[in-house]
């Protein structure tokens, strides 16, 4: 067992629904939670961003598994890694909407990580990426 950190991130389908992001999240937090899975669900601008944290075998498992999901597509993985220690420890699937809870606050971090207004994590770096996510999570 070997302790693993998997970011990705994807483009949602256009028509994506609060109803399919509330689908997700039920069936991530009973699904993840079985093998150990913790991490963190970012979506906002259309795309998604997120960390899965875990097992390798149950992270890669779930992300092969979610890069066939037709709600999004284009998935892109930023980074695969081993690590030391979770940085996503709490909750088997956290969501953070972008412009929804605290909107301002969210844009103001991810300015700090981000060269643009714009979200888009396909020009952040892993480490702007991870920062802006525990950050996200520290706040909501
Ligand atoms: P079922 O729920 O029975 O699904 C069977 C198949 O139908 C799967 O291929 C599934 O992708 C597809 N499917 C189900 N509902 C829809 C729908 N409304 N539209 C299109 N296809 C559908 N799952 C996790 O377990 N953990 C996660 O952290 C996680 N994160 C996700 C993040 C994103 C951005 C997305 C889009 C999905 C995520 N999912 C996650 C869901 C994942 O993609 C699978 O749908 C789920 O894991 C399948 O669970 P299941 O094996 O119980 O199959």
């Amino acid at each position: 067992m070997t302790l693993t950190r998997l970011i990705y991130l994807s483009q949602a389908i256009p028509d994506l629904k609060y109803p399919d992001l509330k689908a997700i999240m039920e069936k991530s937090e009973t699904n993840n939670g079985h093998v150990g899975i913790t991490g963190l669900l970012c979506y906002g601008d259309g795309l998604f961003l997120q960390a899965l944290e875990g097992d390798r075998r149950y992270v890669t498992e779930t992300f092969l598994r979610i890069a066939q999901d037709g709600r999004h597509h284009s998935a892109e993985v930023l980074h695969a890694a081993a690590i030391e220690v979770r940085a996503f420890p709490t909750w088997s699937m956290k969501l953070v909407q972008l412009g929804e809870y605290a909107a301002e606050r969210v844009r103001q971090i991810h300015l700090k990580y981000s060269a643009g207004r714009q979200f888009n994590p396909g020009v952040m770096t892993t480490q702007q990426c991870l920062n802006f996510m525990v950050e996200l999570d520290a706040l909501t």
